[in-house]
């Protein structure tokens, strides 16, 4: 067969590497002029790794992603260090990424309030009925069965700043699988995301794909028994395309689909983001914490501040400090019109708050990269509103984000879902 895959994201290469392994003749579109789409990264000239746009690790349960990089024989260049996650409480920093740290969470007082805090981690560590959670939203839940004091300290927090306006709409499922499969050791590859998306498009291009870089599809058409992919002027027939980008794309390439299935694409909602990567000249945290998760209500100017060089060693980027300071905002949000500049003068008295002694000289450099599509939202029984991977057009396949489910997005479910597609287009599902 003659298979097209447009996008060149993790889905799309885990596809494209088992229906060619299958003998089949692919081409990947991808418009940007680079491999690895929402996991791609950068490198200035002084550096050997490549630092994500947005910030990215993997969890130890990843088994779709970590047993891709195995097969490929790369898991020799896969490292997990341990950094720390800490939590703000009464204007000090805590660390809070394993259950004991958790108990220890002086935030949650040691009475009741921590043995149902316990408690209902444990059972929702134990169940695996996610089906029975999805009915609730997280808000409901959460209140009803941790109590509203460790709700609102602990759990709200983390919906409001992902979710803003949804956050009283997330299903209990997608807080379960949050739960269920995060670990404490994170991980990484050898060079960064990027190193391991070009390794993996040149061993691709090895195979014999065709990886067409800097290349938009317009549009999708089943015509004369054959799909015809159109593209700047170019057009060509396969028998199958899988598409990879967001719905909302999905629904303005391939205006033909029925009624049905295009509700129910365009119906989906979700969360853009906004990230701003810093190079500075000295380490932001003194005590080498990575990710500092920042409530709200506490008025910080984004959500997560992540200091990616104390995850990964200052050396691989000639010793610049790399920090991210991120959000997940809707569109419209002020942030994706400001400048770098109009944004970087909004953070700066924040970053005074993680380390009294910054300065605006400590910054060398800002890039700021945001995305429309960054955070798909689950409402309240997700799982009967996600579009089949086999659209109702002959040959014609969708694996996004959005279909992710119960689990939170990530690459390794980019990597699950793109070889589902691939045996439900070898028949092999
Ligand atoms: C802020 C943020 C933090 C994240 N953190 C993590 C993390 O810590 N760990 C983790 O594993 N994951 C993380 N993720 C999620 C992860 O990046 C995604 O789940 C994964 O990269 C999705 O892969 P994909 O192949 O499904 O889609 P994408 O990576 O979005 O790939 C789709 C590709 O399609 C291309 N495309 C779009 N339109 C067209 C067109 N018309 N023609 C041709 N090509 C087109 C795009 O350029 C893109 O390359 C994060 C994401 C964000 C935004």
């Amino acid at each position: 067969m003659r298979i097209a895959i447009i996008g060149a994201g993790f889905g799309g290469m885990a596809a494209a590497y088992d229906l060619k392994k299958a003998g089949h003749e692919i081409t990947i579109y991808e418009s940007a002029d680079y491999v690895g789409g929402l996991a791609s990264g950068f490198k200035e000239p002084h550096w050997d790794w490549f630092v994500e746009k947005f910030y990215h690790h993997w969890f130890q349960s990843d088994k779709d992603m970590l047993g891709l990089i195995k097969e490929l024989g790369w898991d020799g260049k896969v490292l997990f260090p341990r950094p720390f996650t800490v939590l703000l409480h009464n204007g000090k920093w805590y660390p809070f990424d394993s259950i004991l740290r958790a108990l220890l969470f002086p935030g949650l007082g040691f009475g009741l309030d921590k043995i149902r805090f316990g408690f209902v981690g444990l059972y929702l560590r134990l169940t695996n009925n996610w089906r029975a959670l999805e009915k609730y939203t997280a808000d409901e839940w959460m209140r009803k069965y941790a109590g509203n004091h460790v709700y609102e300290k602990m759990w709200k927090p983390l919906l409001v700043g992902k979710f803003g306006p949804y956050f009283d709409q997330v299903n209990m499922a997608w807080m379960w699988a949050r739960l269920k499969a995060r670990t404490t050791r994170l991980g990484t590859f050898e060079g960064g995301f990027q190193n391991f998306a070009d390794l993996f498009a040149d061993r691709l291009r090895k195979m014999g794909v065709e990886i067409r870089l800097g290349v938009r599809v317009e549009s999708i058409k089943r015509e004369q028994g054959k799909l015809s992919v159109r593209s700047e002027g170019d057009s060509k027939s396969f028998d199958k395309v899988l598409v990879t980008t967001s719905p909302n794309l999905m629904a303005k390439l391939s205006p033909d689909l029925p009624g049905n299935y295009l509700k129910g694409l365009l119906e989906l909602k979700s969360m853009g983001a906004v990230v701003m990567v810093l190079s500075l000249k000295h380490q932001l945290s003194k005590e080498g914490y990575y990710w500092f998760s920042l409530p709200k209500e506490a008025g910080f100017p984004m959500l997560a501040l992540v200091e990616h060089t104390n995850f990964v060693a200052k050396e691989h980027f000639g010793g610049d400090r790399i920090v991210y300071a991120g959000d997940y905002l809707e569109v419209g949000h002020e942030y994706f019109s400001m400048t770098d500049e109009q944004l970087l003068e909004r953070f700066i008295p924040a970053f005074k708050k993680f380390n009294s002694a910054f300065e605006r000289d400590w910054v060398n450099k800002v890039w700021v990269f945001k995305t429309s599509y960054a955070q798909p939202v689950a409402l309240v029984n997700h799982s009967k509103n996600i579009p089949a991977i086999q659209t109702p057009i002959d040959g014609l396949y969708f694996a996004s984000m959005s279909q992710v489910y119960p689990w939170d997005r990530g690459t390794n479910f980019a990597v699950e879902i793109g070889r589902r597609a691939a045996r439900l287009m070898l028949d092999k599902a």
